[in-house]
This record gives C-alpha cells, sequence and structure tokens, in this order.
C-alpha cells in the first residue's frame, strides 16, 4: 500500500470526518474490588476505505496542531456521549466514558459550551463522562485560561484524569494546579512491575500519593496475570490493559454489559 504524504493524508482525515469514516472503541475499566468494570475509555480508530483498519498513531500526530484534531474531537465527544446514553436507555446499569482530549482542544474558547451543549443536547449526567487530559496540557501562555475551564467543568460534576501519569515533566505539580479526580499510571512503570523493583517502588509511591490526595488510581496497560498480581499486592484498585480486555467495537461491550458480573 502506498504511503500518503502528510497534505494527502490531511486531505483524506477532511473527507474521513464528512463520510463517518472514524469508529470508536472502548475499552473497560476494570474495578478489582468489585470485579467488574463501572468506565470504558473511548479511543479512536479509522475505517479506512482502501488501507483498512487505522489506530491513532497512523493519524493523530499528523493533525495535533490543526484545527483538523479540534473537529475530531468534537466528533469523539459527541459519539461517546450518545453510546453511552444509548446504553442507559437500553437499561443497562449505567457506564462513565472517558475521552482523551488534546491541547488544541483546550485551546478553544468555546471548548466549556461545546461539552456543556453536548451533554444538555444529549441528556447525559456530567457524571458520566471523565476527560483524560495529557500532562502537556498545561505548560503553554495561556495555562490560566486552560486551568479555570477544567475547573469550570469539574464543577459541573465531570471527572478529570490525568493520562500517562509519571511521563511529563512536572507530574506531580499538576495535582497542585487543577482538580483531579483520578490518576492513570503510564504503562511503562507497568510493564516489568513484576521483576524490577524500582518500578514496583515508583507504582507503591503513586498508589500511597493517590490515597492520602483521596484520588483515584488506575494501572494502564496491564497484559499479564503477573502484573495483575503485583498490582494486587499493592492495592491497586483499577486496572486497564489487555489482560482483561482490548479496546472493543460497541456490540462487544453490550454483551458485556448484559453479564450482571464480569468475572476477572
Ligand atoms: P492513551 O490515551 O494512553 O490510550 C491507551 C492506549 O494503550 C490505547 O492505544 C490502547 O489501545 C492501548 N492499550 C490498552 N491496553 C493495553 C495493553 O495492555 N498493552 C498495550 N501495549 N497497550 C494497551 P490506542 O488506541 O492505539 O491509542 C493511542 C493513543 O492515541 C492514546 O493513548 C491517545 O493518546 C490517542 N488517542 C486515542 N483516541 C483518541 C481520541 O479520541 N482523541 C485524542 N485526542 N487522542 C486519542
Ligand atoms: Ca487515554
Ligand atoms: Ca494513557
Amino acid at each position: 500500500m502506498q504511503t500518503l504524504n502528510d497534505t494527502e493524508l490531511v486531505a483524506e482525515i477532511v473527507n474521513a470526518i464528512d463520510n463517518n469514516e472514524f469508529i470508536l472503541h472502548y475499552q473497560p475499566q476494570f474495578n478489582l474490588t468489585t470485579s467488574t468494570f463501572d468506565s470504558v475509555e473511548a479511543l479512536i480508530r479509522w475505517q479506512h476505505p482502501r488501507r483498512g483498519l487505522l489506530m491513532p498513531v497512523d493519524f493523530i500526530n499528523f493533525v495535533e496542531n490543526d484545527n483538523l484534531i479540534v473537529k475530531i474531537g468534537e466528533w469523539v465527544l459527541k459519539t461517546a456521549c450518545t453510546q453511552i446514553k444509548a446504553w442507559q436507555n437500553k437499561g443497562f446499569t449505567p457506564i462513565r466514558v472517558a475521552v482523551n482530549v488534546s491541547g488544541q482542544q483546550f485551546k478553544q474558547e468555546t471548548f466549556v459550551d461545546f461539552v456543556i451543549n453536548t451533554l444538555h443536547k444529549i441528556n447525559l449526567d456530567p457524571s458520566y463522562l471523565e476527560l483524560e487530559l495529557s500532562e502537556n496540557i498545561i505548560i503553554n501562555d495561556d495555562d490560566e485560561l486552560i486551568i479555570q475551564m477544567i475547573y469550570q467543568l469539574n464543577n459541573m460534576g465531570i471527572l478529570i484524569a490525568l493520562d500517562d501519569f509519571g511521563t511529563g515533566h512536572s507530574s506531580v505539580n499538576h495535582l497542585k494546579k487543577i482538580p483531579v479526580n483520578r490518576i492513570k499510571i503510564d504503562k511503562k512503570y507497568i510493564k516489568n512491575i513484576h521483576n524490577n523493583r524500582n518500578d514496583a517502588a515508583i507504582v507503591k509511591s503513586l498508589i500511597i500519593l493517590a490515597e492520602r490526595l483521596n484520588l483515584q488510581i488506575l494501572a494502564e496497560g496491564v497484559e499479564t496475570f503477573m502484573q495483575l498480581q503485583s498490582l494486587l499486592s499493592q492495592q491497586c484498585k483499577e486496572i486497564q490493559g489487555y489482560y482483561f480486555s482490548k479496546p472493543l467495537p460497541a456490540e462487544e461491550v453490550e454483551k458485556l454489559l448484559k453479564q450482571t458480573r464480569v468475572g476477572c
């Protein structure tokens, strides 16, 4: 398959939005205390007409600093909230959806209004939406405005998660600057947690930190039973990763929701 250059790719992405070629997969986030999941993370995929299913790594970086990421982000938020509401309407136990938000979206002064209007139109309670922010989101000049926006969203009842925690240069500092409900330990600390004492110590410290600050904490990228065992021994309560489930199409999540309890 021929490789596209950046300009061609961007042109294709514009069409992709109009042609409904983007889809969302949802990865369950398991609660180890209740052995079930009460939230999913929405992850975008591109059902490309010729190139098959493309992952974010194939296209997100090309639009990260472009207005296109804003359009894509709006589509993701709308689609994810609509799906959560549809599951509620079908009578399943309500679950929350976590949506990744890029820095570019927060540069739009209209972002908060967009979120409020979307929830309003869909009639979704804000507590069923979580926004995942990466750490690079608030190191720019317009920090203050972004921080205010995050407060506004959080005050409405939307949950705020810090994604890839531990990969940025000022992870802990963010906990002072913005309201955070949950931190997501980056998968690089989980990969060797079962056989690397340093990684295990870092994860343990983060779990204690979260406990003291009264935050939820979730370990990302859990792939093996050994990793799970290490996390359980450290009283980690929330887990996301291939060991439990890959990101799934909506129909597959629905099958899980039909089971009253999802065993782990
Ligand atoms: P992320 O937000 O850190 O998402 C987690 C990534 O880890 C996902 O990759 C997921 O499929 C993958 N993953 C989950 N469990 C495991 C595991 O056990 N092992 C390993 N090795 N990987 C696991 P994905 O879907 O390819 O997404 C990559 C990145 O693209 C995301 O990283 C996020 O930064 C970005 N992204 C995805 N969807 C969106 C979106 O709707 N908007 C924005 N702005 N970014 C998105
Ligand atoms: Ca994420
Ligand atoms: Ca992550």
